[in-house]
């Protein structure tokens, strides 16, 4: 089973895309991870795609689907995939569709996190990452034990540069138009699901269960 989750950030899309994971041992697939992975393993995908990467282009649609299909054919345990960050528009979900066609494999559902722009906006601002591990905390909705303090390895907190007002503002404008193209179209495929990402975790978990028909 091959999903593709959607969701901007600050929807509780990583966590829910772990949860799945486990419950269906499928192999969490996040665009950059892919990209970067794929180039520091120098599969025929990742050599060529360096050379765009390493002049700061983007990757050609053909090359981020070559690494999809070279992940796919290299799991070892797992089930499938869960792709999250790719595809972004109507265009590669075709070249997607098309090629995993050509090795009899499919997306099965397309699982899509609706949160309301408002309330990614103040999830977003509240967004804090600790220096030593990334750990993620949420001033208003995740805080610390002790204010500005990591409780898992007692590191400085900080917000990114980019989790800031107008920033946010644009990613998010950016994510509302890129994923309408997206949910039209695995609608008319009768694939799309859409769940209430404003729920909490395990509630947003059995809803996706319930649609997958897992639950
Ligand atoms: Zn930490």
């Amino acid at each position: 089973m091959n999903l593709i989750l959607l969701g901007a950030q600050g929807s509780g899309k990583g966590t829910q895309s772990a949860l799945l994971a486990q419950r269906f041992d499928l192999e969490p697939c996040a665009s950059g991870d892919l990209l970067r992975e794929a180039m520091a393993q120098g599969t025929p995908a990742g050599q060529q795609a360096r050379p765009y990467y390493e002049r700061g282009d983007l990757v050609p649609d053909e090359l981020m689907v070559g690494m999809i299909l070279e992940r796919l054919k290299n799991l070892t345990d797992a089930h499938g995939i869960i792709l999250d960050g790719f595809p972004r528009n109507h265009v590669q979900a075709d070249v997607l569709d098309a090629r995993l066609a050509e090795m009899g494999q499919a997306i099965a559902r397309v699982i899509y996190l609706e949160v309301p722009r408002a309330l990614l906006l103040e999830r977003l601002s509240g967004r804090y990452i600790c220096r030593a591990q990334g750990h993620v905390y949420n001033i208003k909705t995740n805080p610390p034990k002790t204010p500005g303090i990591c409780d898992i390895d007692g590191s400085e907190l900080y917000q990114r540069s980019d989790d800031t007002g107008e920033k946010i503002q644009h990613r998010l404008d950016i994510f509302f138009s890129e994923t309408l193209q997206l949910t039209d179209y695995y609608a008319r495929q009768g694939k799309l699901v859409t769940v209430d990402g404003t729920q909490s975790i395990a509630d947003v978990n059995y809803a996706i269960l319930v649609n997958l028909g897992a639950a």
